[in-house]
């Protein structure tokens, strides 16, 4: 997924579900079918959000990478 030049991605065989992130950054992650955080189309939250949805998550699940240069973010 791609928001302000932020590629975001959810580990599905990582996630357990406990909303972390949706709580950090609610107009980004989504609940799936299996109770799992997903990314939304579009993710919708600022940077900061979504950076603090990584930090948020117990199991590292949440990977953000700047869209240009590859490099992974953290807040
Ligand atoms: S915070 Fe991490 S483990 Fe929790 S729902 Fe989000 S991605 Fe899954």
């Amino acid at each position: 997924m791609h928001q302000h030049s932020l590629d975001i991605s959810v580990d599905a065989d990582l996630c357990i579900g406990n909303a972390m992130c949706r709580q950090a950054a609610s107009r980004t992650f989504v609940t799936d079918e299996h109770g799992q955080s997903v990314v939304g189309e579009p993710p919708l939250d600022g940077r900061e959000q979504i950076l603090h949805a990584v930090s948020a998550c117990p199991v590292a699940a949440i990977v953000v990478r700047d869209a240009e240069t590859g490099e992974e973010l953290f807040e």
